[in-house]
């Protein structure tokens, strides 16, 4: 008996130590502290531990110039992003952009303006990265090309709503995009269709005076043509670093996550 007993306690203390498990009253076993390490109960590798660091590393600009996803973390990037988790970080986003916007005494003289970056940002090309890899692929201009010209993608709603909110706020909205100005008219079309009815401005990238440079010194040249005109950007959101970096940034900026895709 006496055995029995020490080896029913060396069992478990087994258990506990390796894999953290502990039963429940109904004799299954619980698994605790599941992001404790990167080594599961089974001694195998957790891999979303490393590519959430990594994504992270990404939306705080630490990883930088980066090219493709690392090639394990399609399956992570892709659960993101379908999955509640990339709508609940949009919605954070764009709801403080709300709150600061309201926290605001504007002028009302027609010359507040929010810049609005498009991919990413208002319109979702997941339909076409959910088909590409997630970004595991390197950027595929012909093929995504043929995706922007059916003038198909959705809003990302969050965006959406703080769209509509700034209208009824009486402030004007500034598309600023880095799509070429051949795609002008299928995406003022897509704007429409996803529900974005109005705009100020819709800029789209002159590829023949900005060729070979960067969407920094593109973006900043754009905004800065935005306030010679004496226009005031209150606010700017966009999913990549560069849509709000550089000059003429506006009062304040958002950044939205995108894990797929890095555009210096
Ligand atoms: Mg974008």
């Amino acid at each position: 008996m006496k055995i029995f007993l020490i080896s029913i306690f060396v069992t478990l203390l087994l258990a506990t130590c390796h894999g953290n498990i502990l039963f429940n009253e109904h004799g299954s076993t619980n698994q605790i502290f599941p992001l404790r390490v990167k080594i599961g109960s089974g001694g195998h590798y957790i891999q979303e531990v490393s590519c959430s660091s990594w994504r992270l590393g990404v939306e705080a600009h630490n990883v930088i110039n980066w090219k493709t996803i690392p090639i394990e973390c399609e399956k992570y990037v892709g659960n993101y992003l379908l999955g509640d988790q990339y709508r609940a970080d949009s919605k954070v986003v764009n709801r403080e952009a709300y709150f600061y916007v309201k926290s605001l005494n504007l002028s009302g003289d027609g010359k507040d303006i929010w810049v609005f970056d498009i991919d990413e940002t208002t319109l979702s090309n997941l339909p076409y990265y959910a088909k590409h890899g997630f970004g595991v692929n390197p950027f595929d201009e012909t093929l995504f090309n043929e995706w922007v010209d059916l003038g198909a993608a959705p809003a990302l709603p969050e965006s959406q709503k703080l769209y509509n909110k700034l209208l009824n706020l009486g402030i004007k909205i500034a598309f600023l995009t880095g799509r070429p100005l051949k795609q002008r008219d299928i995406t003022a079309k897509n704007l429409k269709k996803a529900g974005y009815h109005t705009w100020e401005k819709l800029i789209l990238k002159d590829t023949t005076i900005y060729h070979g440079k960067t969407a920094v010194t593109y973006k900043s040249t754009e905004r800065k043509k935005l306030e010679e005109e004496g226009y005031k950007i209150i606010g700017n959101i966009g999913d990549q670093w560069s849509d709000i970096l550089g000059t003429n940034i506006g009062n304040r900026t958002f950044k939205l996550p995108d894990p797929i895709y890095y555009i210096a």
